[in-house]
This record gives C-alpha cells, structure tokens and sequence, in this order.
C-alpha cells in the first residue's frame, strides 16, 4: 500500500468479474489505501462480487439495478447506514442490446436506443444526484467512456452515441459539482476483453487493430486503467475534473495504420 487513498472511502459500481474494468481499478485504489463498497447488478452476480470485494477487505456488497431510481435510492440510503461521507465513486457500467452492436448503427430500434442512453448515459447523472449529498467534504468520481464517442468505430454504433452524451455529461456535472469540491472526470479505455466487450462484433479484430496500430504498439490492461484511475480518483488529481483522459497506448493521437502493423 502506498497510503495514497488511506481514509478515503470509495464505491465501485460496475463490477461482474476480475475481468472487470472496475476490478482493475478497485485493486488499485485497495492497493493504495482505500476503504471500498461495492454495488453489483442482480443476485447472480452476488456470488462473484461478494468474493472480489472481500479479497480486497471490503464487507459493503450492495445490490442496484441503475435502471431503477428505486434501486438507486436504496444503495444509496444503505451505504449511508454503513458510512458518514463518500470520497469517490467509480461508474463502470453500459449496456445495450448486442444486436445493435454489430451492422448499422442507421438501424438502431427506438427502445434499444432510450435503453442504452438510460443506462449508459443517466445513471451516471442519476447516481451523482445522491452521492452528491454524501460528498460535503468534496469527491472525486469516474465514469469510463471509448473512443467510439469522438469517432466511428465498426459495431459500436448505439454505443458510440451514448458514450459522446456520456463525455458530455461529464462536462455538465463538473460544472455543477466543481462548487462543492467535487471533481468529475472520464476514461476512455482502449478495447479490453470484459463480459461487456464481449457483446461487440468482431471485437478481436478491433484488438488486434489497436495492438498493431497504437504508439506503444500493444493493448491496454486494466491494471493500466486502474493507475490511471488512482491519479484522477486521489489528490493527485486535485486540479482535474470535467476531462475526458484516454487510457489507450496512445492510440486516439494516430491518424493512419502504421507502416510496420502486420496484416490482420
Ligand atoms: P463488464 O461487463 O465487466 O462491466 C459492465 C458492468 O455494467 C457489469 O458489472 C454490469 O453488471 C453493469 N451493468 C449493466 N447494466 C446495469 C444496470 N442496469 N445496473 C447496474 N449495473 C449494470 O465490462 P467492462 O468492459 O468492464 O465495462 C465497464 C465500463 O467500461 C462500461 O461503461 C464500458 O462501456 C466501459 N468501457 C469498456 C471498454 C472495453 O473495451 N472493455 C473500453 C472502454 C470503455
């Protein structure tokens, strides 16, 4: 432990497996020092959650659907029985129909289109609304965010525009919150193989893709996330907030393949 995060308390929302951005993130804010909850999204991800967290010390293991303002309220009131104040919080959570993560983004439904936007994009406004009034002492939070918001990406369609209203988003609350001495802040990841990326077609094409063609010529962890992370979530990032930070080996700064990437 580096005692960087030493007194701070933090809830991780996001969490499914140690495949998870947000495990990457929660060892390294452990690692340094933090106190953490976690929320998980329905009973069968309890039994994988419940075991993380207690590797990394934690007994706050809560359920919260962010789909449902009730469900929020709830996470919120029990974290509140368990804790006085909140230092930061961690948003690691999308979704949207893998049907529409692959052809044309033209083709997206209506209701497929409101869904990913509520879950992707709100909750994370719906989520600051509360942990607002536990942050007085002033915070730090984190949502995660690809580059598939900036440009078109092949397959991430839908999810493309969620993630630009989401780094939008950021801007607003940072706005809003940056009087209370909250900081709000986005990474936007290079692909990493989750449960969610999963659902994206041709997913190991785009990997490869980001190997061969970004300056450090390989792809991003989420040990790589997780440092990143730390900065923003901790004091070191006392002068940051409303940022969109890329955690991509650079590739978002690259304009053509480069001449030495093998072919795919
Ligand atoms: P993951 O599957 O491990 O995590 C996604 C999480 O979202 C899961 O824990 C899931 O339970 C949660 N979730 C979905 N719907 C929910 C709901 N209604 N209520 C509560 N939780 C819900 O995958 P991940 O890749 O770690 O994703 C975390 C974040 O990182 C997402 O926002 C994703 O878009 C973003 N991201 C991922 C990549 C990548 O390549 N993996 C790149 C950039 C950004």
């Amino acid at each position: 432990s580096n005692g960087l995060m030493a007194g701070k308390r933090g809830l991780i929302m996001g969490l499914a497996n140690d495949k998870s951005i947000a495990w990457g993130i929660a060892k390294a804010c452990a690692d340094a020092g933090a106190d953490l909850a976690f929320s998980y999204q329905g009973e069968a991800l309890k039994k994988r959650v419940g075991p993380l967290a207690e590797q990394l010390g934690s007994n706050i293991v809560l359920p919260c659907d962010v789909g449902d303002e009730g469900s929020i309220d709830m996470l919120f009131t029990a974290l509140a029985e368990e804790w006085d104040g909140l230092d930061f919080i961690v948003h690691a959570i999308g979704f949207s129909d893998k049907n529409e993560l692959r052809g044309r983004y033209v083709d997206t439904t209506r209701a497929n289109f409101t869904m990913s936007m509520d879950i992707s994009v709100y909750s994370f406004t719906a989520v600051m609304q509360r942990a607002e009034k536990m942050m007085s002492a002033g915070g730090s939070a984190l949502t995660l965010t690809y580059y598939g918001a900036e440009r078109v990406m092949p397959h991430y369609n839908v999810m493309g525009v969620a993630k630009a209203a989401l780094e939008a988003s950021v801007r607003y609350l940072a706005e809003d919150l940056g009087k209370d001495g909250i900081r709000v802040n986005a990474i936007s990841a290079g692909p990493i193989k989750t449960l969610a990326a999963s659902g994206i077609g041709d997913f190991r094409y785009i990997m490869k893709w980001n190997e061969y063609n970004s300056p450090l010529r390989r792809n991003v962890t989420t040990e790589d996330v997780g440092k990143s992370a730390l900065y923003l979530l901790s004091d070191l990032g006392s002068g940051v907030t409303g940022e969109t930070h890329h955690v991509d080996a650079g590739y978002h700064v690259v304009g053509m393949k480069a001449v030495d990437a093998p072919d795919i």
